[in-house]
């Protein structure tokens, strides 16, 4: 339906709904961590963004989208996009007032310090965008909660583009996605919900929706992901109710040419029942994320008037596209009836790497199978030319990308047969241990530990001596033996200093991985890693996935020599540390050719053979993260049982094969435990540790009425944050987690491993955690006696 004043502009044939961020060198972080650093002045982090901003531009023009008619998206941020939301509508929690100037403004470092927190201001909670590995801020939302137009980035960001000759298309968070994803503000009355607020927040959308047309926007993108997912803290219901207002507001009783035209995108999921509501409206063009949705069955009331953007192209995920079958869909989406088609990608590509071309060492045939950020661009230009000018104008593309394809398929180390028939062989009493009730006195013989045991996650701070031993080795300047050397004097570094701190389990520290699954993706086959291929995580954080191309085996043991020379330092027991078989799916760039579990448990069986290889050297504790467990649940309730099902039949596979008296350990690194606490039961470890300091111990109602059982080390020093927690803040957790967690079962550890983090930090953070744990150790022996 449209009711809008003027006809809309028509929305882009080929167009990508957002792009990297961070650059190809990573250009934004270093600027950034310089700024925070001290180094240099918010200015040049101005310009180097700016710069960024620019180069997107004229990529994006020079791969084949239009300079002038809103093709190219706006859609940079200095640390997130969620927080870029809460700050442009004034919504910065009570604590950071003070950095607010009095048009509720916030310069670079006040926005810094809402992000990244500064003594006792704790930063604002951070948690995973959706099921990817990126982690938005969670904006605090409160009855009181004052609402205004407080930023002119989004405008100024137009209007220095349109100075270059490039008019864009602004993207912001939409409202509904924005409200569902806040948390209530501290002190809020029980049962408020962000939520409640959206007829206070929408005249501040029209506001900002307005001088963005003033300005010259005549597109404009909200994003609304929220309405994809079961997974939001708001029934499906209320969303739909939500989306309905929101859009009657911003769409329908705005008019055009008041505010630019807008395009709804969905990214991460299927719409559902949000469509028919979005189509009732006067929204100009909704974005269908059509990787992961599906093309709606039946033609949708009120369409006729909205065009589609279709998200053929998958924005997360690297592998090239078969074209030929993705205009196939769209002829398909054509036929619904909709008032146009348009081309675009699934989801932002900030997810992906920025371009093959930046990876000369990668194997040209696995490259060849590759679609990086531009690469994707490319592909959306494509299938919009094949779409308006029909299949025989692309004609060479369309094969050229079947053949590459083909290939794929049949090339060596994609399929072994050896490694399927182990996999085919597999029973159920695979994956079962012993009862844990069974095994736990064999355990607690065996490594008679004082209440309350302290450790840590696995990693301490890689410093810049380690970076520079392994970038020196990587360069060939030093021998594996020099190498090796050098992470074993690390190595006694750090058990020295965990003795020295009075901690209970040892870790190595891992200082000899790079990262947690790239490590084991370069020890097993079946992978690649890439050299520039850097997506963004957090803030100024990134990864580098590996690409998991091909069926996977473990050719020799990995971690087995690093742990056994640990455990000869030291009396105290040693934990081996792994990454789990969903973790390292999640976090890295995975075939699309089988089913996610079929991969799962192929990485599973390389894990059993490293477990069974670390035990038989006397490692008596092995900890397997699984951090990622969480992030790869299906967004809509009905796909996930089978989710849980091949996810943690993995773990189980991975470490079933072990004997009673070996503790297995996991990590989780999230604290939203009650969605899969079924899960996190059902992975049968004995010891689990899981994020909890930033939401103050959320979690452990969740864990007290779940009915679980086994050990818990819910995170008391919140390592996200440089900030060092006090012995008495410490001390504080630890008392609410024995008050609500029978003692016996509680371990004492950080949120996360250490490696991003000083030791200037750690060290005194780590003294405060001990100190805390004889403080609750103590204090709890006296209650016992009296
Ligand atoms: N063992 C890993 C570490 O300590 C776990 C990291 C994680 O959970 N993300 O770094
Ligand atoms: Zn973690």
């Amino acid at each position: 339906m449209t009711s809008a004043a003027t006809p809309a502009p028509r929305f882009p044939a080929a167009s990508v709904l957002g792009y990297p961020r961070i650059g190809p060198r990573r250009e934004l972080k270093k600027a950034l961590e310089a700024f925070w650093a001290g180094r240099t002045s918010a200015d040049e982090v101005e310009a180097t963004a700016a710069a960024l901003r620019r180069r997107t531009r004229t990529r994006l023009v020079e791969l084949g989208l239009r300079a002038d008619d809103a093709s190219v998206p706006s859609a940079f941020s200095f640390y997130d996009q969620v927080l870029d939301a809460a700050v442009t509508v004034g919504a910065v929690p009570e604590r950071f007032a003070d950095l607010v100037g009095p048009d509720g403004s916030l310069d670079l470092a006040g926005y810094s310090t809402v992000a990244r927190g500064r003594g006792d201001d704790l930063p604002l909670e951070m948690t995973k965008w959706f099921d990817t590995n990126y982690h938005y801020l969670v904006p605090e939302i409160g009855p009181g909660t004052l609402f205004r137009l407080a930023s002119d980035r989004p405008v100024r960001e137009l209007a220095e583009a349109l100075a270059d000759g490039v008019l864009t298309r602004p993207v912001l968070v939409g409202p509904v996605t924005f409200l569902a994803l806040s948390k209530p503000a501290e002190g809020s009355p029980e049962g408020f919900a962000p939520l409640d607020r959206l007829a206070d927040l929408l005249p501040v959308y029209a506001e900002l929706l307005r001088a963005l047309a003033a300005a010259g926007a005549t597109w404009v993108q909200l994003e609304e992901p929220a309405l994809v997912s079961d997974s939001v803290d708001a029934s499906p219901e209320a969303l739909l109710a939500a989306t309905a207002t929101a859009y009657r507001v911003l769409a329908d009783e705005l008019a055009r040419p008041e505010r630019p035209a807008l395009l709804v995108a969905a990214p991460y999921g299927d719409l559902g029942a949000a469509l028919p509501v979005l189509a009732a409206t006067s929204v100009e063009a909704v974005g269908l994320d059509l990787v992961r949705g599906r093309v709606p069955g039946a033609p949708v009331p009120g369409l006729e008037g909205t065009t589609l953007v279709a998200g053929v192209v998958d924005g997360h995920n690297v592998w090239r596209a078969d074209l030929d079958a993705k205009l196939t869909l769209l002829e398909r989406l054509e036929r619904l009836g909709a008032g146009g088609v348009a081309v675009g990608t699934s989801t932002s590509l900030f997810h992906v790497p920025h371009d093959v071309a930046d990876e000369p060492q990668l194997d040209p045939t696995l490259a060849s199978w590759l679609a990086f950020a531009d690469q994707k661009v490319d592909e959306v230009v494509t299938l919009a030319e094949g779409l308006v000018e029909g299949r025989e104008a692309v004609h060479d593309r369309l094969r050229a990308a079947s053949e590459a394809l083909a290939g794929r398929a049949a090339a060596p180390g994609v399929v072994r047969p050896e490694v399927r028939a182990r996999v085919a062989a597999l029973t159920d009493a695979d994956a079962v241990r012993t009862p844990y009730a069974e095994r736990e006195p064999a355990q607690t013989a065996r490594f008679a530990l004082p209440p309350l045991p302290t450790t840590t996650i696995g990693s301490f701070p890689q410093t810049p001596e380690i970076r520079r031993a392994r970038a020196a080795f990587g360069k060939g300047e030093l021998t594996a033996e020099q190498y090796e050397d050098e992470m074993r004097a690390e190595i006694r570094r750090v058990v020295r200093l965990q003795e020295r701190l009075g901690l209970d389990v040892l870790v190595h520290g891992e200082p000899e991985r790079n990262d947690m699954v790239q490590y084991f993706a370069e020890h097993l086959d079946g992978f690649a890693v890439t050299q520039n291929g850097w997506v963004q995580s957090y803030g100024s954080r990134c990864t580098r996935p590996s690409l998991l191309w091909g069926d996977v085996s473990r050719p020799a043991p990995i971690t087995v020599a690093w742990s056994s020379y640990t455990q000869s330092l030291t009396p105290k027991p040693v934990k081996g540390m792994l990454t789990g078989p969903v973790t390292i799916l999640a976090w890295s760039f995975v075939r699309d050719d089988q089913p996610l579990g079929a991969t799962a448990d192929q990485v599973a069986l390389a894990l059993r053979d490293e477990i069974a290889d670390l035990e038989a050297a006397g490692i008596g504790i092995i900890q397997v993260d699984e951090p990622a467990l969480r992030e790869l649940l299906p967004l809509r309730r009905a796909d996930q049982p089978d989710y849980l099902a091949w996810s943690v039949r993995s773990f189980r596979l991975a470490t079933a094969g072990v004997r009673d008296e070996t503790q297995v350990h996991t990590h989780l690194c999230y604290s939203e435990f009650g969605e899969v606490i079924d899960a996190i039961d059902g992975l049968d470890a004995d010891v689990t540790s899981i994020e909890a300091a930033r939401s103050k111990m959320e979690i452990l109602g969740d864990v007290a009425a779940s009915g679980f059982e086994r050990q818990i080390g819910p995170g008391v020093y919140d390592i996200h944050s440089p900030r060092v927690p006090g012995t008495a803040e410490v001390t504080e957790l630890l008392t609410e987690a024995v008050r609500s967690i029978d003692p016996a079962r509680v371990w004492v550890n950080p949120d996360c491993g250490l490696k991003t983090r000083r030791y200037e930090e750690v060290e005194p953070a780590l003294a405060h955690l001990v100190a805390a744990t004889r403080a609750v150790r103590e204090s709890r022996a006296v209650a016992a006696t009296v």
